[in-house]
């Protein structure tokens, strides 16, 4: 666990710092001098030295539906993509809505994770929005952020509630935004193409409503919530305003909803079918420039693995959600720094590290002196293909097979041990 990692650009956000320089580590910690006696070196001679990554928005699927995804496939994905930490969504089968299913799933972490597996706890009972899920036993029991993830609470009086237990603990909420009277049997963005295939869809309006109801609900309990997956044109400009007046709102975009868009679902390919859905080309414009003004700050992947068998069916009948650990960093990199150039990489950093870390209230993304050693080095203009066979989850259904990207993660180091290298 004694490391030195030469000749690097080391890019911390966290403490503004972008050098040439060799980072150490010694017993799995961040260290100012180099380690004596024995150690590893690394040569990461033009190559980039980030804080490991953190994925706020991932769907390990234990317990109950380790047919799709297990926490130890799942967190060797993710260190696969370079990511160090990950937050688990709450809907598992039970969900993970008391603190004995938050305990079951920080043990079965310890045993099997690769990477650091932080959870998150229920908003409501079931998930099903009537009842507030114990928020203060589930803080004992170590999880990060409440969300219904999956689902969304459509009762505002409950939310706000919610919101205001969470703010007692100091715990982040975080929303999948999303008016069920709006949505009603969508399977996909209403628009030109939901009309020409014939298959129902649901309005950009649905999210922006919920968005606009979480802008006011922050704004009167005067404490943080986070727009998971935003999709809509629409939303970012509500959140550019709400954030103009202070208010504490904050979202994050997934790799899917700037890289394709519902023209897509032609192909009727139930890899292009997520919630929330692919939209059309202004909404990504309008998400991209979201993200190089600072209106959108966080980037995520929703990670949400299903069996071939349950994607494999009548498009209406197929679940939502698509595999993204071993592709976002690449795609965000090939999209948002190379092609748009929207953000350079230091700001691309800082959403995968500080942003993260801060809004969850963890000790990572940081490479500062006495910080656990979770380390992701990255090659920013390595071009190479994505393909599906060589992913680690234990699921396949991804649209990004075979796509050529610029960028990526090439070893992921997790207090001080090296977890992944390409
Ligand atoms: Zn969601």
């Amino acid at each position: 666990m004694n490391l030195i990692i030469k000749n690097g650009r080391i890019i911390d956000p966290s403490t503004d710092r972008d050098e040439v320089a060799n980072l150490y580590v010694v017993d799995g910690r961040i260290s100012a001098e180099a380690p004596v006696g024995e150690h590893e070196t690394i040569d990461a001679n033009r190559q980039i030295v980030a804080p490991g990554l953190v994925d706020l928005h991932v769907h390990l699927r234990e317990p109950g539906q380790s047919h799709k995804e297990t926490i130890e496939t799942g967190t060797r994905a993710a260190a696969a993509g370079g990511f160090t930490s990950v937050i688990c969504m709450p809907n598992t089968e039970p969900p993970a809505d008391n603190p004995t299913t938050i305990a079951w799933i920080t043990d079965r972490a310890r045993e099997s994770a690769s990477v650091n597996v932080f959870p998150t706890g229920a908003i409501t009972k079931g998930l099903k929005g009537k009842e507030m899920a114990p928020i203060g036993s589930m803080v004992q029991a170590g999880i990060v952020a409440i969300t219904d993830d999956g689902h969304c609470v459509q009762s505002h009086e409950v939310m706000r509630r919610a919101v205001e237990y969470a703010r007692m603990f100091d715990v982040a909420v975080m929303d999948h935004c999303q008016d069920y009277n709006m949505v009603g049997a969508g399977v996909m963005h209403e628009g030109y193409w939901s009309t020409v295939l014939g298959l129902a869809g649901w309005p950009r309006t649905a999210e922006e409503i919920i968005v606009t109801r979480n802008i006011l609900l922050a704004e009167l309990c005067e404490t943080r919530i986070h727009c998971q997956h935003l999709t809509s044109g629409g939303s970012v400009r509500l959140l550019r305003d709400a954030r103009a007046r202070g208010i504490p709102v904050t979202a994050e975009i997934c790799p899917h909803h700037i890289a394709l868009t519902d023209e897509c679902l032609a192909t009727f390919d139930s890899n292009y079918k997520m919630n929330p859905p692919l939209r059309a080309q202004k909404d990504i414009d309008q998400l991209v420039e979201g993200v190089a003004d600072g209106t959108i700050t966080f980037l995520a992947s929703d990670h949400a693995p299903h069996a071939y068998f349950e994607k494999e069916v009548e498009f209406d009948l197929a679940p939502f959600g698509i595999l993204g650990l071993e592709t976002e960093l690449a795609v965000f990199l090939t999209i948002l720094v190379h092609r748009t150039k929207a953000i350079d990489i230091k700001r691309l950093i800082t959403m995968y590290t500080v942003n993260p870390a801060t809004l969850v209230r963890l000790p990572k993304g940081t490479l500062d002196p006495g910080a656990d050693a979770d380390i992701t080095i990255i090659d920013p203009d390595l071009e190479w293909t994505f393909r599906k066979e060589e992913s680690f989850s234990h699921s396949r259904n991804t649209p990004f097979d075979g796509w050529e990207l610029k960028g990526r993660a090439i070893r992921t180091i997790v207090a001080g041990k090296t977890v992944w290298s390409l």
